[in-house]
């Protein structure tokens, strides 16, 4: 350490330098730094779950806790199990005496003696560390033995001085197998003593009434804190990194909005001709629910500004019918309609859905997917570019740059938590005034809502269309297949068709796979020749016969893997069987209840479970059990993994949230709302000085793909 602190003078008052090239120390390897060559790199890899470790991920590696070592006062008395830091001096060493017992150190402290002991010790080492007659600072948990005071394995062995030039307070990080306290703690003082400051994004006036210090700052005293309480979440060095990351969020998203909320639109209005004539041949009444919705959407069409609004409503709640119902009204007007499915499966059901239910308008509509090729491909395109197609269906496949549309005027995204910022920022480009509603069938809830959407007007569709029934679900262990069997049995004699579903996850994917297939197999023989297989290795086309056979009826019993998550509708399917339900999440195991409870006959769900069983998943499956409701699932799911898991990047499309924990620091997701859409108002393209700080910002919290959006500069 000693070595360094020339060098920390040094970079006491660093220039402000450019915004393009400041933050090149952050974003370089780790390896780069004073000391930590390829092997302490890969360990830092281990550590992070990042191959080559940038010295940002490193100092974003934080303690999560503190340890006094502050000298004890002069003859303060030991307390057995108490640790305490105190002066020693050496007086013999003894050796074991025989194999297996503890090497000791006796030594002399003020008012008696404490033996330190160390069991399979290197003497040569210990004579170095603790040379006799020496006066040295231990620390650890003093214990009685018989008489004597001794302290197994101090946890640290110094000099007075040493100590002297720390803060007394020592760290302690999350760790990895073969990475100790002290060697992390030397990696983490290497970046710490170089560390630049950056200019500051934040306002003079926020950081005086929080009483924040800068991000350097910030790090240095999470990291090297005076103070024990220091690295608290309520304190604020780790509250003002918690806003630069939800600053860095907000921005982000009104990036990501700008371009439709800002954007001059259209006002819609129509007489609803074609929304009566579909409705007319319906055989049902919109629900409340419904209604209220179009009531908002139709008050959003009817505004010149462009509408952007998101759905959010339970599996089977009706959301499908308010989209065709919503997209009409461009239809009426001349103009034309996309609906964006994140699946092929998914884009293809949609276009049976639309076709029935437009059929009576006689309008067909048109469907775009990556497997669409050739003449076909060329001449929805053009029907598309002539306008002469009014509605579209299709993947992102839909909002490639060869797609053009004569008059886009409403955009529907489906499933949208499917789609990655990119994608969902590509179609905006292709109705510049397009009005646009974002649908999902994962709700999230309300205190979640701001962060994963900004200010996004949320309309939310609860409860089911009347006349369904609700699906009895049970929870069995996986051990008593043999009564699964019969159950299946039964259903399948009684005419039932029923998925089977296997868990496939990412890390054994492959196994998984082979498990799947072994399922199949044994529920073939069991069975015989109505039992299908579907999973995510196959060809689409291959995939789409498998559908195919069971939507007819030709398989009865589907085993899948989770490719039928999504939305994916068979009516006449009445049992899934979910295997290993323990591995799946609350909201994951809620959308696949949803595939049945469709049609109008009851329907069931047997969650079979392998052991041991966890507390938390026993919650889930309890969870399941009991409730049918996907807002109340959701609520569940916040309770039970926390906001950072829930809006993990398979949900939200943006990066987990690294640094704030909505737990804590919820109440600072407001004012960044409010802060980044102020900004954004004033500097929509972050050009103006302070912008140009916060595109920094947007690149240390890696929201470079809505930073991506702003002309560079
Ligand atoms: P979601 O898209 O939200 O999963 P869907 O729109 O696919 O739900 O609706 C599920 C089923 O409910 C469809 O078969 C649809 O025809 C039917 N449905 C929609 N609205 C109503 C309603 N108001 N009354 C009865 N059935 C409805
Ligand atoms: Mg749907």
């Amino acid at each position: 350490m000693a070595k360094h602190v020339a060098n920390r003078a040094e970079i006491a008052t660093p220039p402000v330098v450019g915004a393009t090239d400041s933050l090149a120390w952050w974003l370089a390897s780790v390896r780069d730094l004073q000391g930590v060559g390829p092997a302490a790199t890969a360990m830092l890899g281990r550590l992070l779950g990042i191959s080559e470790p940038r010295r940002l991920d490193l100092l974003w590696h934080l303690p999560h806790g503190v340890i006094d070592r502050h000298l004890r006062p002069p003859n303060a008395p030991l307390v057995e199990g108490e640790r305490i830091t105190l002066e020693v001096q050496v007086e013999t060493h003894r050796r074991p005496p025989r194999r297996r017992q503890p090497y000791k150190v006796r030594c002399q402290i003020d008012g008696g003696r404490l033996y330190l002991v160390f069991f399979q010790a290197r003497e040569p080492y210990l004579r170095g560390l603790l040379p006799i007659g020496a006066e040295r600072v231990v620390s650890g948990t003093p214990t009685r033995f018989g008489t004597e005071w001794q302290m197994v394995h101090p946890e640290l062995i110094t000099t007075r001085e040493a100590l002297a030039a720390t803060s007394g307070l020592q760290s302690v990080y999350p760790l990895t197998q073969g990475l100790a306290q002290a060697r992390l703690a030397r990696l983490v003082d290497a970046a710490l003593d170089d560390l630049p400051n950056l200019p500051e994004w934040l306002t003079a006036n926020l950081l005086r009434e929080r009483d924040w210090p800068s991000f350097s700052d910030a790090l240095r005293r999470l990291h090297r804190p005076t103070d024990a309480g220091d690295i608290d979440l309520e304190k604020p060095a780790r509250q003002r990194l918690a806003y630069d990351e939800l600053l860095a969020n907000q921005l982000a998203l009104g990036l990501i909005r700008a371009p439709v909320a800002e954007m001059a639109g259209r006002a819609l209005r129509v007489r609803g001709r074609l929304r009566q004539a579909v409705l007319a041949a319906l055989p049902f009444e919109l629900t409340k629910a419904q209604e209220q919705t179009l009531a908002e959407i139709d008050a959003d069409l009817a505004k010149p500004e462009r509408m952007l609004r998101l759905l959010q409503g339970d599996v089977g709640s009706g959301k499908t019918l308010v989209a065709v119902l919503t997209m009409l009204s461009a239809i009426e007007a001349g103009r034309q309609a996309a609906i964006m499915a994140p699946t092929e499966v998914l884009a293809r059901q949609h276009l049976q859905t639309l076709t029935k239910l437009l059929a009576p308008l006689g309008l067909t509509p048109g469907l775009l997917t990556g497997r669409e090729r050739g003449a076909q491909r060329r001449s929805v395109r053009s029907a598309l570019a002539s306008g002469e197609l009014q509605i579209a269906i299709g993947t992102h496949a839909l909002f490639q740059a060869d797609v053009a549309f004569a008059d886009l005027a409403v955009v529907v995204i489906d499933e949208q938590h499917r789609f990655g910022v990119h994608q969902r920022l590509e179609l905006t480009a292709k109705g510049p005034q397009a009005d646009v509603l974002v649908m999902t069938a994962t709700p999230i809830p309300r205190t979640l809502v701001l962060s994963l959407y900004g200010d996004m007007a949320v309309s939310e569709l609860r409860g089911k269309p009347p006349g369904r029934q609700p699906i009895r679900t049970r929870v069995m262990r996986l051990a008593r297949l043999d009564g699964i069997l019969a159950a299946v049995r039964r259903a399948l004699d009684a005419g039932e068709r029923l998925y089977w579903i296997c868990p496939l996850v990412a890390p054994s994917e492959t196994l998984d796979l082979a498990a799947a297939e072994e399922r199949h197999a044994t529920l073939q023989a069991e069975f015989g020749a109505a039992v299908g297989l579907v999973h995510g290795r196959m060809s689409a086309a291959d995939k789409d016969h498998a559908m195919a056979a069971f939507a007819r009826g030709d398989i009865r019993l589907l085993v899948a893997t989770t490719v039928i998550e999504v939305g994916v509708d068979v009516p006449e399917a009445g049992v899934i069987v979910i295997e290993h339900a323990e591995r799946f999440g609350l909201a994951q195991l809620h959308q696949l209840r949803g595939r049945v409870g469709r049609g109008e006959r009851a329907s069931s769900c047997l969650l079979l479970y392998g052991e041991p069983l966890g507390a938390n998943a026993r919650a889930r499956l309890a969870t399941m059990r009991t409730t049918d409701d996907g807002f109340q699932i959701a609520e569940e799911d916040l309770r039970l993994r926390g906001p950072g898991e829930v809006l993990g990047t398979r949900q939200s499309g943006l990066p987990a949230l690294r640094l704030a924990d909505l737990a804590v620091h919820a109440a600072l997701l407001a004012p960044a709302c409010t802060e980044a859409r102020r900004i954004l108002a004033h500097d929509p393209e972050l050009e103006s000085p302070r912008g140009q700080t916060l595109r920094l910002l947007l690149r240390l919290f890696e929201r470079d793909a809505a930073a991506g959006y702003l002309r560079s500069g």
